[in-house]
């Protein structure tokens, strides 16, 4: 038994077939470097749906909040398509985040060299591209009251309420000052504090907890508008952007198009330290179950590998393992293996869900 467990929820679709190959990294860690891991594995979405009725049973959820991290494939795909609201797949993900309040989401997004001409921005803006964007997750307009469409007279009214605590506004600082220190050091903050006054707020208690607790840390702030109009221009002058659960829904898809393929990318939800030190956490790839391409060995599981290597670095303080992880992809990119995701103009052969992990476990090796 390790002192680190896992719990692995590989869902639906492409998830498993993604997942298989994480479970071979893991393997590899154990009996060649001798970070061994506790791992367990559930049902969640989909599969959880078609064995006991709902997307996320009550004893998977406590599972989920007992180990140090979740890692988790995808969940979704048209066989629940009509399914109520209350048990469709994407309720399993959610009751998972809101349950373990993710507050944090890290989004990173690094172009890999071998794949910079898959970007839309020329090779120079986006080459060596590594930045992150801390999404907050838990709070902010998607979830603020009142909400709702009511009658107005002879018209409908739609409302959201975007509405952040200090609270709130500085558990998610913390972490991006934190994440900032492992990284180059530098925070970008990004609101609309010259149109709201939930963002005059955020600003406010940014700098408040900048000067009280990271003054070593690098911080500017941005409109995020602007924000957006950089991430395209230069996006290289970021290393942390920290932002709001709307702002950061939209800058961070944004990035993430910098670099290229779906396939690629992973993310971490992060939540507070547990009793251990360890952060709550849910490790998973960006992409969802990709139905059209499910159980051909076409995936690529690049992005739920890399997921993984960010659990090596944020939940058990391995960044060296993260690193060799995450240099082993680039290199087997480097030598030009691709699937089909990654296939450019030219053309070639690509190779399979299970050939791209094996050709990643082989360069660890090396
Ligand atoms: P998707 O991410 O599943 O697929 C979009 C496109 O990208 C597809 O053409 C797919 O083949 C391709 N793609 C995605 N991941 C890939 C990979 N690893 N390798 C190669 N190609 C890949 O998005 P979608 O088609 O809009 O949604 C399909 C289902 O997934 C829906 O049910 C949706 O609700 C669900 N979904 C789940 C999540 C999640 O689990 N977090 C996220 C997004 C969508």
């Amino acid at each position: 038994m390790s002192d680190r467990s896992l719990l692995i929820l590989p869902g639906d679709g492409i998830g498993p077939e993604v997942m298989a190959e994480v479970r071979k990294v893991i393997d590899w860690f154990g009996q060649a470097r001798g970070i061994g891991f506790t791992v367990s594995e559930g049902l969640v979405g989909g599969a959880s749906y078609d064995a006991h009725g709902t997307p996320l049973t009550d004893e998977t959820m406590a599972q989920a909040q007992s180990v140090d991290a979740v890692l988790l494939g995808a969940v979704g795909g048209p066989a629940y398509d009509d399914l109520d609201f209350s048990v469709k797949p994407e309720r399993g993900l959610l009751r998972l985040r809101k349950e373990m309040d993710l507050y944090a989401n890290l989004r990173p997004a690094q172009c890999f060299d071998a794949l910079a001409d898959f970007s839309s921005l020329k090779r120079e803006i986006v080459s060596g591209l590594d930045i992150m964007i801390l999404r907050e997750l838990t709070s902010g307009v998607y979830f603020g009251e009142p909400r709702g469409i009511h009658k107005e007279g002879n018209e409908r009214v739609g409302v959201n309420t975007q509405r952040y605590t200090e609270s709130e506004i500085a558990r998610a600082a913390r972490s991006a000052f934190e994440l900032a220190r492992r990284r180059n050091n530098k925070v970008c903050s990004m609101e609309k504090a010259n149109v709201m006054e939930s963002g005059i707020l955020w600003r406010d208690v940014v700098n408040e907890v900048h000067a009280a607790e990271y003054g070593d840390v690098e911080l500017s702030h941005m409109y995020a508008d602007n924000g957006a109009m950089q991430l395209v221009r230069a996006p290289k002058q970021f290393d942390v952007i920290l932002t709001d659960n709307l702002f950061g829904d939209i800058l961070s898809d944004c990035a993430a198009m910098l670099t290229g393929s779906l396939g690629m990318l992973p993310s971490a939800s992060l939540g507070a330290p547990m009793e251990n030190g360890r952060p709550k956490a849910l490790y998973e790839p960006v992409h969802g179950s990709a139905p059209d391409i499910t159980g051909q060995g076409k995936a690529n599981p690049i992005a739920c590998i890399l997921s993984f290597a960010m659990a090596l670095r944020y939940s058990f303080d391995l960044g060296d393992e993260a690193t060799r992880l995450e240099q082993a992809v680039e290199s087997v990119l480097a030598d030009g293996a691709r699937t089909a995701d990654l296939m450019g103009p030219d053309g070639g052969t690509p190779i399979s869900t299970s050939e791209m992990g094996d050709a990643i476990i082989a360069k660890l090796a090396a």
